[in-house]
């Protein structure tokens, strides 16, 4: 397996997660895999996948984002294992009779009622007294002093 996607699947851009779902719906049909489908199955499969996408990053320390050191073949591994998760995902979903998307876009919202963006862009505030500080408030990536709160926040 060479890993290339064909062109009829267009190269990935713009794949909706209806495509995605319907595209997993033919596969088990063809298959005669339906009858394996159940919610339960399908969650321990994707608890399964997300065990094996950890273990792309188990013994590897803290990785810079972009995985800058990382070879081609471990992105690619990565980029199928990511791939497992979101695919038994989207069937977990549509056996559960969840529009994805829909409940997705849903979440983000209630997250950001529940985070508002000034209660966190004020608090940053009154720590910082000059400029350079301003430019940090306004980097997500130099923006750690809030993780640990939104972290709690999400959990609950
Ligand atoms: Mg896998």
């Amino acid at each position: 397996m060479t890993g290339e996607v064909p062109k009829e699947d267009g190269g990935g851009g713009g794949v909706s997660l209806e495509d995605l779902r319907q595209k997993m719906v033919d596969f088990a049909k063809e298959r005669d895999w339906e009858k394996y489908h159940s919610p339960r199955n399908l969650l321990l499969a994707l608890v399964g996948e997300v065990g094996e996408l950890s273990e792309c990053f188990q013994w590897k320390g803290e990785v810079p984002k972009g995985l800058p050191d990382w070879k081609e073949e471990e992105k690619q591994h990565l980029g199928e294992e990511l791939s497992d998760v979101l695919l038994y995902l989207v069937q977990l979903s549509h056996y559960c009779g969840i529009d994805l998307g829909k409940a997705a876009l849903r979440k983000v919202h209630l997250n950001a009622i529940k985070h508002p963006v000034n209660r966190y862009i004020s608090q940053d505030k009154k720590e910082s007294s000059s400029d350079d500080d301003e430019k940090k408030i306004t980097n997500p990536d130099n923006n750690n002093s809030n993780c640990n709160e939104i972290s709690e926040n999400l959990q609950n």
